[in-house]
């Protein structure tokens, strides 16, 4: 069954340089990115991403990772992969969530650490279930961003919308 999923290039994945090494591991399950930007985290989106976790002691550190304020780089790279299992194929790619417990052949054990302050770096985020993936695309991207029709989507007229246009 085709299936779309969420991939984000945490933070320290970009600080490591490392967005070639990851790219080029998910291009083994042939999957197809249907959708690719580079994306400014605000606390607002880190919250509602990991908002499943808010009663977590470390909650309060993962929406500062995610943000980029554990590494000077307020960005992270949202990808939409899509077709078959692509879930599970993006996840066992992708390792067990805490890195020193994941195979060491997966992204997140080849690049993940635990920081001092027990924070689990592990390099990507991948949606754990279909209804997550939904909440989750439809959180960081919006219709006219992704080349495939996932979901319903309506039309609206906006009104006095300012936007920029190249000068
Ligand atoms: N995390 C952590 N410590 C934990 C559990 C999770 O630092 O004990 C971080 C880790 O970066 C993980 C994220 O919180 O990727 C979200 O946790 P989740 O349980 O959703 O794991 P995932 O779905 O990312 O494998
Ligand atoms: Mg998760």
């Amino acid at each position: 069954m085709n299936q779309a999923v969420l991939v984000l290039i945490k933070p320290d994945g970009l600080k490591k340089s490392l967005t070639g090494n990851i790219l080029t591991r998910l291009s083994e399950t042939k999957l197809e990115i249907v959708a690719a930007k580079m994306a400014r985290v605000s606390k607002a989106l880190a919250e509602e991403h990991y908002k499943h976790l808010k009663d977590k002691p470390f909650f309060p550190e993962i929406v500062k990772y995610l943000q980029g304020e554990l590494h000077d780089r307020k960005k992270a790279m949202a990808l939409i992969y899509w077709g078959e299992d692509a879930i599970k194929k993006c996840r066992e790619l992708a390792g067990s969530t805490n890195p020193e417990e994941a195979e060491s052949t997966s992204i997140r054990g080849s690049y993940g650490r635990i920081t001092t302050s027990g924070v689990y770096e592990n390099v990507i985020h991948v949606s754990s279930n279909e209804p997550e993936a939904e909440r989750e695309i439809k959180l960081w991207f919006n219709p006219e961003e992704i080349i495939v029709d996932l979901y319903p989507k309506k039309s609206i007229v906006v009104k006095e919308h300012k936007k920029s246009i190249w000068a």
